[in-house]
């Protein structure tokens, strides 16, 4: 276990600034923290934030970082809080241990495999500062090391499964390979043990009986350059397990040689001695055809630079060399952590990084270190938010969804039947904005049906389709009825026998394949009654039509009217915005195409704007309406501009069992304020004694129903 002291001996090296108090603070409160909790190894807790901190300090990260890792497990494992944390160590440690403690409790919670895109998206849209998952990805890489002291296998697998999932992806996302190699290795020891042990008993064969050619091949290699005047280092690593596996695998090769499973790396200064190298090894050797790659002039997307070559090189080995420079090598080990290393003022290319939406420029922008710490928040999947089912499976959303975009996202049954919400265990409105991480609860009812209404807060074309198509079958019922009323009224008006049969026979005229669908056109005002008798009874045609308009207005407004059960329930009824019909006031619809009717008062100066009779009928109010809905009134208030006036406005209306839906201020003066006030009573009556109390308040101008 490394020593404090080590640790900050480590960080001064290269960050001779380092707060060292601060480091020496962290370390006392985490160890008093996690105090005499022990490790599955039996090694003190403390020890795992000492080694993840340790790791960090070999990427040279800043002292933050360091900080952060100390503490990264005391808010999620002890007694420890944020508020003290961020008392003791300020805000900016303080969020940085928050993101790090929030994406431990994003434990994937189902093994489903197709979840493991969402996840890794999540885990980096939480990262919102890089520091975070550098943190979190070195605590699970010391994680990884310690796993075989785990005593459960469920336990251990599912861990491993997680990091072969989420975490090596995120590793060479970022491009950290050392990273990427040894959790990679690490996991699939676990998760495949006998093909693991099958390359491991392969390699350790092959060390034990075979001549090792690889220090050969780098001294010929070396002296080749060499003496053309290139400054070399030659190296040869040995393949992983888990990709010798993998390669084994998919190129259904075997391994005979340690030079088949070695990769040689020829590092030099600068990319035009790169290719210079690369010149001079095809001149020597024979290239293997087909096996050359330049990730320098198309770099890879997690930013690797590199030459790669196959060629039958010294003593007849077939080998893969790979040419890079110095810098190339420690970005394509470091990935994003390399770009602390930079000194203020060097000049570094963002462009490897081109995949970090929106980092890129603050990378080119940025002057030093310093500026781009405080820039790298990663701007990764902006545009998507990832939420959990109860179950734990992972639903993707644009950003901006609410709760029914993501019932209907989980199933079109969830969705219609969606009664409320839980968020996170809280029930809150269905219009609320989910958050990354969010648990969404959605509570049904068999009952239920989507509302109109949701579709003014819904942002997913699935969510919305499903509720228009909801809608439109709501229409239609309602035009339906409407249909039937006016045509039954129309006939009978006539007077004209009415039969199945007949209505059978003008629905077949006029193309529709029921009589419900005549009765639904009709009412949406399609055809007028004249028309339709017209079909049914060509000979009435001169005594009907074009009269027929007109005797319908007459007779409809002289008091006749339709009564529509459902009517102020009804999907397919608007209360018209210009006079705000009350029950009580006479009023009159007017039916338009694809909107159903809209109510109007009788005396509306709208209603003269339409001329076409058919479309305006005369309707009244149930008997029983006013017990079941409340209706917005309008109402035009001008009052005393002095403290207390609004409040003792409310408390008249309140009184008299009224409720304010909406206030709108029309004008302000010193003196006085005009204002809009919407609401909600029970009827005329119900109104004018509320325009009367309020007229009897001192403070009121007037008062007038708009
Ligand atoms: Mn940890």
């Amino acid at each position: 276990m490394i020593r404090q002291f080590e640790l900050v001996e480590r960080l001064k090296a290269y960050d001779p600034n380092a707060d060292e108090d601060l480091l020496n603070r962290a370390y006392v409160f985490s160890m008093k923290a996690h105090g005499s909790q022990v490790r599955a190894s039996g090694d003190p807790y403390f020890s795992h934030p000492l080694e993840v901190a340790a790791l960090l300090v070999d990427l040279h990260l800043d002292c933050y970082s360091i900080v952060t890792a100390l503490l990264h497990d005391t808010v999620e494992d002890t007694l420890a809080t944020l508020e003290e944390i961020e008392a003791l160590f300020g805000p900016e440690i303080a969020k940085l241990v928050n993101g790090v403690t929030k994406l431990s409790l994003l434990e994937l919670q189902s093994e489903k495999t197709q979840q493991a895109e969402n996840f890794r998206k999540l885990v980096l849209a939480m990262s919102t500062d890089i520091r975070v998952l550098l943190v979190k990805l070195a605590d699970r890489l010391h994680n990884m090391r310690t796993l075989h002291f785990i005593p459960s296998p469920e336990k251990r697998r599912r861990i491993a499964r997680e990091t072969m999932d989420i975490y090596v992806p995120l590793s060479e996302r970022i491009g950290m390979q050392s990273f990427k190699d040894e959790l990679e290795n690490l996991a699939f020891a676990q998760l495949n043990p006998e093909a693991s042990e099958s390359v491991l008993s392969r390699l350790k064969f092959l060390h034990e009986t075979t001549e090792n050619p690889v220090e050969q091949i780098i001294n010929e290699l070396k002296d080749v350059l060499t003496k053309a005047g290139i400054a070399v280092q030659v190296s040869g690593r040995e393949k992983t397990p888990y990709s010798i596996w993998v390669k084994m695998q998919s190129k259904n090769i075997t391994f005979e040689q340690l030079s088949d499973i070695m990769a040689f790396r020829v590092a030099v200064d600068s990319v035009s001695q790169c290719y210079q190298v690369l010149g001079m090894i095809h001149s020597k050797y024979s290239v293997v055809p087909g096996r050359f790659k330049d990730f320098i002039s198309t770099p890879k997307p997690n930013g690797y630079k590199s030459l790669h070559t196959t060629v039958i090189g010294p003593l007849n080995h077939r080998i893969e060399i790979q040419i890079r420079t110095h810098e190339m090598h420690r970005i394509a080990e470091l990935g994003v952590a390399a770009h602390w290393q930079y000194k203020q003022g060097e000049s570094h290319d963002g462009r490897q990084y081109a995949w970090l939406r929106g980092l890129l420029e603050i990378m080119e922008q940025a002057s030093g270190p310093k500026e781009f710490l405080e820039h790298t928040k990663l701007e990764m999947f902006q545009d998507e938010v990832f939420c959990f089912t109860p179950k734990g499976d992972l639903i993707s959303l644009p950003r901006g969804a609410t709760p029914i975009d993501f019932a209907y996202a989980v199933h079109s049954a969830v969705g219609d039947h969606t009664v409320s919400v839980k968020i996170n265990g809280r029930q809150m409105p269905l219009r609320t904005v989910l958050q990354n991480g969010d648990q969404v609860e959605i509570i049904t009812s068999k009952t239920q049906a989507p509302s109109p209404t949701w579709e003014w807060f819904v942002i997913t074309g699935k969510a919305r389709s499903r509720i228009r198509r909801f809608v439109r079958l709501q229409q239609r019922e309602k035009f339906l009825e409407l249909g039937r009323s006016i045509l039954q009224k129309g006939f009978h008006n006539d007077p004209i026998p009415i039969s199945e049969k007949i209505l059978q026979q003008a629905a077949k005229c006029l193309g529709y394949s029921s009589v419900d669908d005549l009765y639904a056109a009709v009412g949406e005002g399609l055809h007028t009654v004249g028309e339709v008798i017209e079909i049914v009874y060509p000979e009435q045609k001169r005594s009907v039509s074009p009269q027929v308009p007109e005797q319908v207005k007459e007779k409809l407004s002289s008091g006749t009217a339709i009564s529509i059960k459902g009517l102020i329930e009804g999907m397919a009824v608007h209360y018209a915005g210009c006079c705000h019909p009350l029950p009580g006031d006479k009023i009159t619809g007017i039916v338009t195409t694809g909107k159903g009717v809209t109510i109007h008062t009788h005396d509306c100066e709208v209603l003269s704007i339409f001329s076409d009779s058919e479309r305006i009928i005369e309707l009244a109010w149930e008997d029983d309406v006013t017990l079941q809905n409340r209706h917005a009134g309008r109402l035009k208030i001008t009052f005393l501009n002095k403290p207390g006036s609004l409040a003792s406005m409310s408390t008249t209306i309140a009184k008299q069992g009224a409720d304010i839906a909406n206030i709108k201020v029309a004008n302000r003066t010193v003196d006085f304020w005009d204002v809009l006030i919407d609401i909600e009573v029970k009827d005329v009556e119900h109104l004018k004694s509320v325009i009367a109390s309020l007229r009897a308040l001192s403070i009121i101008n007037s008062v007038e129903r708009v």
